[in-house]
């Protein structure tokens, strides 16, 4: 990759914002649960149980998405350090650097994240 310090840059800022979501959330799943502790909350057939544990399983699955995240990116930079980063994980050949700008995270190249599905 030509541009390795910005792509290094780019890996640290997505990774400082990600830790800041992963907090955020999990910081906002506490006070969820807190509140509806010793409530009822949980009980489906409360109406507004019923909303809090959706609103909570939505958080939920916010937080995973957030950490799944923060892990990618997390690999990211140890390749980077391994200095195979910019690499496809599957094929080997390097990955384009605009689709490098887009997705710092990304393992692979656009083909193979077809092939694979995502
Ligand atoms: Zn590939």
């Amino acid at each position: 990759v030509d541009d390795d310090g910005v792509l290094d840059r780019l890996l640290a800022a997505d990774r400082a914002a990600a830790a800041e979501l992963v907090a955020a959330l999990a910081g906002d799943l506490d006070r969820m649960i807190q509140a509806s502790a010793g409530t009822n909350a949980d009980d489906e057939h409360d109406p507004e149980g019923a909303t809090i544990a959706f609103e909570r399983a939505q958080l939920a699955s916010l937080l995973a998405a957030a950490q799944q995240r923060l892990a990618d990116l997390d690999r990211a930079i140890g390749r980077s350090a391994h200095g195979s980063y910019g690499r496809c994980q599957a094929c080997g050949r390097p990955i384009p650097a605009d689709r490098l700008r887009a997705r710092p995270a990304a393992a692979t190249c656009l083909d193979c994240a077809a092939t694979r599905g995502r």
